[in-house]
């Protein structure tokens, strides 16, 4: 009973954790000037360190990983307030992420990767952006940060929410989403 991949109770798989996986997150790249045109070394406080080379205009991102090479596009939204932020495209849902994880499937999202999220070590920017999905979800814009309120703020308060509770909880949700953005 319990080999390598059975849980402790033997209920099936164990679940690997985003802990036993390299995550690279994009905004902190950026904020260490990672995102420039050349090779950077990226390291992580386990001792694992890989390079990454981002081409000249900074659309995509080549990891060499044991003599394997995975490369990820990078793409650019507009801020609110000027200039632009990056994210990586998930090459296997193409989605746009700040995150992603070098495990089993290679460099993709935390869901293609099929990653239990261990939510007591979660970062902050992860608590940051939880919080704002969670009031996003409240005002019925959604958990889309980028574009949930964009698209669903003209619909005003949902239904037996007071417009007093819409305007603070609006406040809310901008100032977490700000911080989810801003932190790393
Ligand atoms: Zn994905």
């Amino acid at each position: 009973m319990g080999g390598m991949n059975s849980s402790r109770w033997g209920y099936g798989p164990v679940k690997r954790t985003t802990c036993n996986s390299l995550p690279v997150d994009i905004r902190q790249l950026k904020r260490l000037g990672k995102l420039d045109h050349g090779t950077h070394l990226l390291q992580w406080t386990s001792g694992s360190t890989m390079a990454m080379y981002v081409n000249a205009y900074a659309t995509t991102a080549r990891f060499e990983l044991n003599q394997q090479t995975l490369t990820t596009d990078i793409v650019y939204t507009d801020c609110h307030y000027g200039g632009s932020r990056p994210w990586f495209v998930c090459g296997c849902c193409f989605s746009r992420y700040a995150v992603l994880y070098f495990g089993k499937a290679g460099i993709t999202c935390r869901g293609c990767n099929d990653l239990l999220y261990p939510s007591q070590k979660e970062t902050c920017a992860d608590r940051a952006i939880r919080k704002a999905q969670k009031l996003g979800i409240r005002l019925g814009f959604g958990s889309d940060l980028i574009n949930g309120e964009l698209l669903n703020r003209h619909k005003g308060p949902p239904k037996h929410m007071h417009q007093h509770t819409y305007d603070r909880l609006l406040a809310l949700y901008i100032n977490a989403r700000t911080r989810a953005f801003l932190m790393v």
